[in-house]
C-alpha cells in the first residue's frame, strides 16, 4: 500500500504504541471499568497502523490483529472523530453478530490519531451524546496512560526474569496438558480431546494459560509451550488409542509458528516420536492469527496439511474478519467461539450459527461448537446443523488420569 506523508506519519506514530504490552497495567483495569460503567459486554483498545488493526487491550474479546480493511475502527482513525453504528449496516464488514459499535479516537504523542477505544455489543443499543462525551473522557485518560507507558518504555507482560523462569519450567517438564473432550453432538461419543496448557509451578500451584501464555506470546517461548504440550499430549493420546482406535487430539498453535517454517518439522517430529500419526492431530489456529499472516506465510497451513495434520480456525466468529476471506484459507474446519454459543436461542444468535454452519458445510468444513454449557444449547446446535461440541456440559478440562477414567469403556456410549 502506498502511503501519503500524513498516513506515513500516522503509521509511524501508531507503531510506537505496539512496542509495549498493556496487560496487567492500569489501562487494562480502565477497560474493565469502562465495560462495567457503560454496561457493554465488549470493549477494545485498538491501535491502527497502515495495514492492520491491533487489539492491544480488551474485555470480552480476543487480543490480536486483523486487516485494516476489516476494522470497524478504520473510519474513526481516518476521520478522527467518533462513530456510532447501531444497525445492520455494519454487518457485512464486521463479525456478523456485532450490532452496536461506538468508537472514539485515541491520539498519540505526535498529535495524530493512532487508534480507537470502542464499545461493542451483539444487540442494537442506544447511546446518548452525554454517554459519548463520557467515553471520550475515558479515552483521554487511556491516552495519558499509553503515553506514560511509552515514556517508560515499559514491557509489562512480564519481566525478563519471568520469561527465563518459564523457559526453565518448560525444560524441566513443568508444562502439562489438561484435556477436554470434543463429542459427536448426536451420540455424545468422544471424538477428540483438546489439550489445554497448564503450568505446574513449583511454588504458585497449577497456573492457567492466562497467567503465562501472554508472556510466552511476547517471544518465541510460545513455540516451546506449544511443542511441549503437543509432545506430552501425543503420548497420552497414543496410549488411549489402544482402547479407542481413531481417537483424535486437538492442540493449540500460536501465530508465531507462521514465521518459522521448520516448526512444521518440529511439530510432526513431536507427534511421531510419541507413536501417533499426524493424521490424528488437529491443530487449532485462531481466525485472526491465520488471516493476519502475510499470504506468503499461509503456505505454513498447507505444509501442515501435507504432513497429515488437520487445521481448524479457533475462536471463529470473534475476529471481525470478512467471512469470505476466512473461509478461503486452507483449513479443514472451524470452531465456533463460545461468545457465538452464548447467543444461541436468540433470533440473531441462531441465524448467525445457521449461516456459519451452512457456509462451512458447503465448503466441506467441519464445525465444532465450543463453550456449550446447557443441554438446550446442544439441542439447538444440532438443529442448526453443528456436528461436534465441546464444553462444560460434557466435561471441564481434566488431567490425564481423570480423562482416562472419562474415556473408560463403562462410560463410553456403545452407539
Ligand atoms: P481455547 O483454545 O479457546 O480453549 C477453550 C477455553 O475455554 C479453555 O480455557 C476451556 O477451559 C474453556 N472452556 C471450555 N468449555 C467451556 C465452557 O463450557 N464454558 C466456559 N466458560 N469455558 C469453557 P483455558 O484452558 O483457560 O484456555 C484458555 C486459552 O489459552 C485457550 O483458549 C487457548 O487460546 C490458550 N491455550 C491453552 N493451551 C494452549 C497451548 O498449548 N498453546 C497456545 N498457544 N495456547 C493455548
Ligand atoms: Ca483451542
Ligand atoms: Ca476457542
Amino acid at each position: 500500500m502506498s502511503l501519503t506523508g500524513l498516513n506515513r506519519q500516522q503509521n509511524a506514530s501508531a507503531r510506537h504504541y505496539l512496542k509495549q504490552s498493556i496487560s496487567e497495567t492500569a489501562i487494562q483495569a480502565a477497560l474493565a471499568m469502562t465495560a462495567g460503567y457503560f454496561d457493554f459486554p465488549m470493549v477494545q483498545l485498538n491501535v491502527v497502523d497502515a495495514n492492520f488493526q491491533h487489539t492491544i487491550g480488551s474485555v470480552g474479546t480476543a487480543l490480536g490483529t486483523i486487516r485494516r480493511e476489516d476494522s470497524l475502527c478504520d473510519q474513526v482513525v481516518r476521520e478522527g472523530k467518533p462513530q456510532m453504528l447501531d444497525d445492520f449496516r455494519i454487518i457485512p464488514k464486521a463479525a456478523c453478530h456485532i450490532q452496536s459499535y461506538i468508537g472514539v479516537p485515541i491520539t498519540g504523542r505526535e498529535g495524530l490519531v493512532i487508534g480507537a477505544l470502542c464499545l461493542l455489543d451483539t444487540v442494537p443499543r442506544a447511546f446518548s451524546q452525554t454517554q459519548l462525551h463520557q467515553l471520550e473522557s475515558v479515552a483521554t485518560v487511556i491516552q495519558d496512560q499509553l503515553e506514560l507507558l511509552r515514556r517508560l518504555g515499559a514491557v509489562t507482560t512480564g519481566s525478563a526474569a519471568e520469561a527465563t523462569e518459564l523457559s526453565r519450567g518448560i525444560q524441566l517438564g513443568q508444562l502439562t496438558p489438561l484435556y477436554q473432550p470434543i463429542v459427536d453432538l448426536k451420540t455424545g461419543v468422544v471424538q477428540s480431546v483438546e489439550a489445554l496448557a497448564r503450568w505446574d509451578h513449583p511454588t504458585r500451584g497449577m497456573l492457567p494459560p492466562s497467567s503465562f501464555v501472554p508472556l510466552a506470546e511476547d517471544s518465541e517461548i510460545i513455540i516451546e509451550v506449544d511443542v511441549a504440550i503437543l509432545a506430552k499430549a501425543a503420548v497420552d493420546v497414543a496410549r488411549w488409542q489402544r482402547d479407542i482406535p481413531g481417537l483424535r487430539l486437538n492442540a493449540n498453535l500460536s501465530a508465531r509458528h507462521f514465521d518459522h517454517p521448520d516448526c512444521v518439522r518440529r511439530l510432526s517430529g513431536a507427534v511421531l516420536k510419541a507413536g501417533l500419526s499426524p493424521e490424528f492431530v488437529t491443530l487449532e489456529v485462531t481466525e485472526t492469527a491465520a488471516l493476519a499472516a502475510h499470504p506468503a506465510d499461509r503456505s505454513f497451513l498447507t505444509d501442515l496439511r501435507v504432513r497429515g495434520f488437520r487445521v481448524v480456525l479457533d475462536d471463529f466468529g470473534t475476529g471481525f474478519s470478512a467471512i469470505e476471506q476466512v473461509l478461503r484459507l486452507p483449513v479443514d474446519g472451524i470452531k465456533l467461539d463460545r461468545a457465538v454459543t452464548a447467543a444461541l436461542g436468540s433470533k440473531v444468535g441462531d441465524a448467525v450459527v445457521r449461516a456459519l454452519v451452512g457456509l462451512a458445510a458447503d465448503l466441506r468444513l467441519q464445525t465444532v461448537i465450543e463453550g456449550v454449557e446447557r443441554p438446550a444449547q446442544a439441542a439447538r446446535a444440532i438443529e442448526l446443523g453443528c456436528t461436534h461440541g465441546q464444553g462444560y456440559l460434557w466435561a471441564k478440562p481434566l488431567n490425564a488420569q481423570a480423562m482416562t477414567a472419562h474415556l473408560s469403556p463403562s462410560r463410553r456410549s456403545t452407539s
